[in-house]
């Protein structure tokens, strides 16, 4: 979808790629069907288990459900309210405990030992090459492409993109965004390791969560094929998700505002045909009507 309001705001033709109309809300069906579909018939049987802030466990509750299999999902307890009665509503059973997502994957490897599947939210080569299909979309839909934002958490998201989209055309600039508040991929790039943060409030509950100290694949990948990582802040969040709904009648979740965030403050400044990839739409409508409040007060 095109954008006008961005696009004259950056002087540049910005585009959005609505991952928002996903069935369950969010791209993280791309991830879990390809996952859940190369199972073999005794995996199936068995059942899966996943960790989730939210989406991947609806996702994954999802296909499973269309394909007739149990799925379990672990959750900390800070996933919104909102998020847990939609896995819950598919049929999966849902593990509630932890005080972070780090937590709630330990619980999920136990049930793993035990015989599940894990279908691990981002650090999996089929999670991974799921995602990627949007870069295939993109090459597609937008040849012309040459800066592509996408937020950034485990990194499962943007390191399938930047696969599809470097073999194609390497010089396509593709961005990272996360919130300031916990940006563990950020932080482990600096680091040159993977590295833990604790886990803070952010109004972008989907980008919470550490990217694993035993990490195999994502972050190799965002280190070798992403070109720049930018943070934003809660208070640049909060007015994206405004301006989304504002001026393109779009709802967002805070996770999937942080691309829009990056162009509106200035952080990162197109250099030709644009894309922004809106990752989700799962907010709960407490808190858009509490941002709405603040915005127009
Ligand atoms: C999971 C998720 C992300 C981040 O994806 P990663 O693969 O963990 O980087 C971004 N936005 C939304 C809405 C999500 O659900």
């Amino acid at each position: 979808m095109s954008s006008s309001a961005l696009s004259a705001r950056c002087s540049a033709d910005v585009r959005l790629k609505l991952e928002t109309l996903q069935p369950t809300g969010s791209f993280k069906v791309r991830g879990a069907a390809n996952k859940l579909l190369r199972l073999t018939e005794v995996e199936r049987q068995r059942g899966v288990v996943a960790v989730s802030t939210g989406n991947h466990g609806r996702a994954v509750a999802y296909i499973a459900q269309r394909l007739g299999l149990t799925a379990t999902v672990c959750v900390s307890e800070h996933v919104p309210a909102n998020k847990l009665t939609a896995i819950r509503d598919l049929g999966a059973r849902l593990i509630v405990g932890g005080e972070s997502q780090d937590a709630a994957e330990v619980t999920a490897r136990e049930l793993a030992a035990g015989g599940m599947t894990l279908v691990h939210p981002f650090d999996d080569a089929a999670i991974i090459a799921g995602q990627g299909t949007i870069g295939l979309e993109l090459l597609e839909d937008m040849p012309e492409l040459t800066t592509l934002l996408v937020p950034l958490s485990g990194g499962g998201l943007i390191a399938g993109i930047a696969l599809a989209l470097k073999r194609a055309n390497p010089s396509i600039r593709v961005v990272g965004v996360s919130m300031e508040a916990g940006a563990a991929m950020i932080e482990s790039l600096r680091a040159d390791k993977p590295v833990a943060l604790a886990e803070a409030r952010t109004l972008a509950d989907s980008l919470q969560g550490g990217i694993g100290l035993d990490n195999r694949f994502t972050f190799s990948l965002v280190r070798d094929f992403v070109d720049e990582t930018v943070k934003v802040s809660e208070g640049e969040i909060n007015h994206a998700l405004a301006f989304a709904l504002k001026h393109e009648g779009l709802v967002l979740e805070g996770a999937a505002a942080v691309g829009v965030a990056a162009l509106l403050s200035g952080r990162v400044t197109p250099d030709g045909p644009t894309t922004v990839v809106l990752s989700g739409r799962n907010i709960a409508p407490e808190t858009l009507y509490g941002l709405l409040a603040e915005e127009t007060s």
